[in-house]
């Protein structure tokens, strides 16, 4: 799922928490798309043609662009050739698919460093995080090493405003494993195994990504933030329904202590949605090995679905880990309070 986050978000240092808040409050709207709906879906051709002053044309670039290229050299590039009047920066990811130079095996384009980054990537914030945001968080050394002391939305920004673009900071949830905390954070799959996604349950997550946010939406004058939480529900993970992915259907999530102490807030029992997937894993298993049903694959997934209740139930309480926090995290920034 993404997000953007849209307002006029003009802060400086001077204004009070409270004037803060109250800010972000009122300036603050939220639009949400699915993971899988390109930008332009936001601007339907059926839909009447806005302005060209108020529609956004955006495009997404990483920070080693800018560095590669010149601030100055990559915004005349865009707004010139491109038109484009808002730049959605990589701020936060650990992903090189956002943030990195060309995919490894593609042909360079023709301006830029052509030498592959990948094996010197690291990935995090390219800005600079405030500690004072990630008090209540284990995941507080997550500023990205590789151009040393930039602050990559600092140094952009002010390019921007002067031509006029807007800036929103894009925000992934894509970890490493090795950074500090994250093994603490990590969920936990069907085989209790620990996955490299980090669970939204567990507070220490919870407290970075709105720790991230708000840190990002007071300490510099940004238009929004761009958030991509880019994970299927847990029956298309069980089911490997998925154009990047292989069937792993003990690979499902999440079974940790902070998910079973929520699956009790809301009245799920743990133990039975848990059972769930363990006959749906044995389902899939089964039909990897070419074991088939008697009536057929279909039928018996059909009728498995319909008459087992533990499925459903642990259906319903994974896919809640997910959406349940979203939203909130999304309502959160509208929020006066965002402590
Ligand atoms: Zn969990």
């Amino acid at each position: 799922m993404m997000g953007i986050i849209r307002g006029s978000m003009r802060l400086h240092k001077h204004i009070t928490d409270r004037s803060r808040r109250r800010f972000i409050k009122n300036g603050a709207t939220i639009a949400a798309a699915t993971a899988a709906a390109p930008l332009m879906d936001y601007f339907p051709v059926s839909q009447p043609v806005q302005s060209v002053t108020t529609r956004i044309n955006g495009i997404q670039v990483g920070a080693v662009s800018f560095v590669d290229e010149g601030i100055e050299n990559v915004l005349d590039i865009l707004q010139k050739r491109g038109e484009i009047n808002s730049i959605f920066l990589t701020t936060f990811t650990y992903g090189r698919g956002l943030s990195g130079r060309q995919i490894p095996g593609e042909l360079f384009p023709d301006h830029g460093s052509p030498v592959s980054d990948e094996k010197s990537f690291h990935g995090g914030n390219y800005a600079t995080p405030h500690p004072e945001f990630y008090r209540n968080t284990l995941l507080k050394e997550t500023r990205a090493p590789e151009h040393g002391n930039l602050d990559i939305v600092a140094s952009v920004l002010p390019a921007a405003r002067k031509r006029g673009m807007k800036l929103f900071c894009s925000v992934e949830d894509v970890w490493r494993e090795d950074i500090p905390g994250v093994s603490d954070c990590a969920e936990i799959d069907l085989l209790g195994q620990k996955k490299r996604t980090l669970c939204l349950f567990n507070p220490n997550v919870r407290a970075f990504w709105t720790g991230l946010v708000t840190d990002l939406c007071t300490s510099y004058d940004i238009d929004g933030i761009l958030f991509f939480n880019e994970r299927n529900g847990s029956l298309i993970s069980a089911l490997g329904a998925s154009h990047s992915q292989n069937i792993v259907s003990s690979g499902v999530t999440c079974f940790c202590d902070h998910h079973q102490k929520a699956a009790k807030e809301h009245g799920i029992d743990f133990d039975r949605a848990k059972q769930g997937y363990q006959m749906l894993d044995q389902f899939i298993q089964a039909s990897l090995n070419g074991q088939r049903p008697a009536d057929g694959y279909y039928v018996e997934f059909s009728g498995f679905c319909r008459n087992g209740p533990k499925l459903l139930r642990g259906i319903k309480f994974l896919i809640l880990g997910n959406t349940r926090y979203l939203r909130r995290f999304m309502l959160l920034l509208k929020q006066s309070d965002l402590t």
